[in-house]
């Protein structure tokens, strides 16, 4: 799970905060914006300063990539902007010297010339640049890459992935780019991410949200647990609510998701609002609550454990979710 920092990078203080709330909120990689040489020059403080994997993201200036080679442990580059081959060149000598992997990030927005004049802003488009910039730097005896394929809409960005998955055999980075604001980015990440991720293609992502570090993280989060590419943490079902209700069902999912958040063990649970699918989700429910009128029934593994009154039903269920996780751990 990958999360870039907004800050400027020259701001070793803003940057290095920005990466620990990606580290607490459970970010594995970080990227930074490399514009300038005050950015690369900052990178060797900031890779004192934190222990998450960091990668270098270079646009235009190969030379910038010469010096975060030396602090982070991977340099994107994108193949498109970085301009001529020999200066691609350098920056494989640098990489290959300190045994750091490099990844040809193809954007369809900045497709090298050549490939979006005879292919368009399409995905063949980023498939042919990707080919080519990988090709390029496997004939310099360079294989430690991965790769990403880039478009701000699903369509191309999963046509892209899954034209290429079988013609290279690398690492890929998954991401919808420039996918908006937390609701469409997130609709749009779920779709492409989770698609490719059922597909078994990609192994590692970064969901793109305007100006949300957080948010990031937890909707790719989200995406790995839903898909199945990720198991940690509990699922938690629980029904939409009807004119069957028997109880504040609301209130109740409420704070079940607030004090389940810590736990890491991967759990099924399930709070339904009366006994119509209740006893149906729960068989196969790790914990369940059942909410009857008034009362409701725990359920451990499809098994009735207790018959309480309303009001003692979550703090029992956490209980049973508690005690379940620490048995797994
Ligand atoms: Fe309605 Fe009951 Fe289904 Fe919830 S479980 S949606 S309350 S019928």
């Amino acid at each position: 799970m990958q999360s870039m920092t907004y800050s400027r990078t020259a701001d070793v203080a803003a940057t290095v905060e920005q990466i620990n709330r990606l580290h607490f909120a459970g970010a594995d990689i970080v990227r930074v914006a490399v514009p300038d040489y005050e950015d690369a020059e900052a990178l060797k403080a900031i890779r004192a300063q934190t222990s998450l994997p960091l990668v270098a993201d270079i646009h235009f200036n190969y030379r910038l990539a010469l010096i975060a080679a030396e602090s982070v442990d991977c340099i994107r580059i994108n193949p498109g902007n970085i301009g001529e081959k020999s200066r691609v060149k350098e920056v494989v000598k640098a990489c290959s010297e300190r045994n750091i992997p490099i990844r040809v990030g193809v954007n369809c927005g900045s497709l090298e010339k050549e490939f979006e004049e005879r292919y368009g802003q399409t995905a063949k488009g980023m498939v042919e640049s990707a080919l080519y910039n990988i090709k390029f730097l496997e004939d310099l005896g360079f294989t430690d890459i991965k790769v990403s394929l880039k478009a701000s809409d699903v369509e191309r960005t999963v046509e892209a992935y899954r034209t290429l998955r079988p013609l290279v055999d690398y690492p890929f980075h998954l991401g919808v780019t420039e996918a908006g604001t937390v609701f469409h980015a997130t609709i749009k990440s779920a779709i492409g991410l989770g698609t490719l991720l059922l597909e078994g293609i990609g192994d590692t992502l970064r969901v793109s949200i305007t100006g949300e570090l957080e948010k990031e993280i937890e909707v790719g989060r989200a995406i790995l647990k839903d898909s199945g590419a990720a198991k940690e943490g509990l699922n938690i079902i629980s029904c939409p609510t009807c004119g069957r209700i028997e109880a504040d069902l609301v209130k109740a999912v409420a704070e079940v998701e607030e004090k389940t958040r810590h736990i890491k063990t991967p759990l099924n649970v399930s709070v339904m609002g009366c006994v119509v699918n209740a006893i149906g989700e729960a068989k196969s429910a790790d914990v369940a609550i059942a909410y009857g009128k008034g009362s409701g029934l725990i359920m451990v593994k499809g098994e009735v454990v207790a018959k309480l009154p309303e009001e003692q039903l979550v703090g029992r269920f956490l209980q049973e979710v508690e005690k379940m996780a620490k048995e797994a751990e």
